[in-house]
């Protein structure tokens, strides 16, 4: 038997819960492909995955990772678009590629719509099987490492901007945690579309790498209350639209850092998901509060098409070995470092 190795989770809890497993080598079946793992990102994601969600059910026991880049190991029947020795890129939303929802190009609406690492077995392990459809070529100009980085942060960021709040040139844009995955993907696809970013971090560094990245000015939220520092930076008027993946800690203060008619869209809940809601902010200043949840294929390309040209980037903090996934989750839950975490089989 033909094995390899996969960081298993097969039960809940701490990082001392992945467990470094020994599989049986995944075979592709009709219209899929085996990738030869490269490199394997990182996202809050997997440690939601690990910890569990209460009233969420997952399919342990689950190879962790959403995210990776490699090389096409094996093809199965009937794929054509693809052959042994392509270097790509995963997209890590699978779906059915048939319903309504599919055909729309609304594939995070498929009501089979799965996530690898959440749904399917995941990205940290040598190989990984996955419908041909869900993996793109590689940029040139970007390691395997650097790929990595880029799939689930800048899909749902450009998501939460271009499709949810539809920014807009000249408008302002508050993103939260800007040394974040989906931070430091959202402060670069607001000033491509042309808006004013104001960002937060948690230290003096990491503002000046959130201005480094493109934000046009950075509050460091240890030092000041955030949606105080917008005002000041706006005038008294507020923003247009806030990124907001933080949540309970920060909710109520993004409100409060929108203009008349802002857009708010929320993708994450790092600190808590429950939290309150003045309904009269909400109707009086006319409000929008959107949700979201990954991004469309198509989107995703176009993110790699922007990355091939040079006009985005990942933003790649450290790679570790796979054998040191546990220490990998634990500087993610410490919040560490700036962008994104990989780890390399
Ligand atoms: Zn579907």
């Amino acid at each position: 038997m033909q094995t390899m190795r996969a960081a298993v989770v097969e039960s809940h809890g701490g990082p001392e819960q992945i467990r470094l497993a020994t599989r049986e080598l995944p075979q592709p079946g009709p219209g899929e492909l085996r990738i030869r793992v490269r490199a394997a990102g990182l996202n809050h994601l997997d440690t939601w995955v690990r910890r569990g969600v209460p009233g969420h059910t997952f399919p342990l026991p689950l190879v962790l990772g959403s995210d990776g880049a490699g090389i096409v190991d094996a093809v199965g029947a009937g794929v054509r678009s693809a052959r042994i020795g392509d270097e790509i890129v995963l997209l890590p939303g699978v779906s059915c590629g048939v319903c309504a929802a599919c055909l729309a190009g609304e594939d995070p609406l498929c009501a089979d719509y799965a996530i690898l690492g959440e749904a399917r077995d995941g990205t940290c392990a040598d190989y990984v099987v996955v419908p041909a459809a869900n993996v793109a070529p590689k940029p040139t100009n970007l390691s395997f490492a650097e790929a990595a980085a880029m799939p689930l942060v800048f899909q749902t960021a450009w998501s939460m901007l271009v499709r949810k709040a539809a920014v807009r040139p000249g408008e302002t844009v508050l993103v939260h945690a800007g040394g974040s995955g989906v931070g430091s993907a959202a402060i670069q696809i607001a000033k491509l579309f042309g808006a004013r970013v104001l960002a937060t971090a948690g230290s003096a560094e990491k503002c000046a790498r959130a201005i480094d990245l493109g934000a046009d000015h950075a509050i460091d939220y240890r030092a000041e209350d955030f949606a105080k520092a917008v005002r000041r930076l706006t005038g008294g008027a507020g923003v247009d639209v806030v990124i907001e993946h933080v949540g309970a800690a920060t909710f109520d203060g993004s409100l409060r850092a929108l203009r008349r008619g802002g857009r708010l869209v929320t993708c994450g809940a790092t600190t808590g998901g429950d939290v309150g809601i003045s309904l009269h902010r909400v109707f009086f200043k006319n409000l929008s509060i959107l949700g979201n949840t990954m991004g469309r294929k198509d989107d995703l390309l176009r993110v790699l098409q922007l990355a091939d040209a040079g006009r985005l980037r990942p933003v790649l903090a450290r790679t570790l070995p796979l054998a040191e996934l546990r220490e990998a989750h634990r500087l993610l839950e410490q919040r560490q470092v700036f962008g994104k975490l990989v780890v390399e089989p």
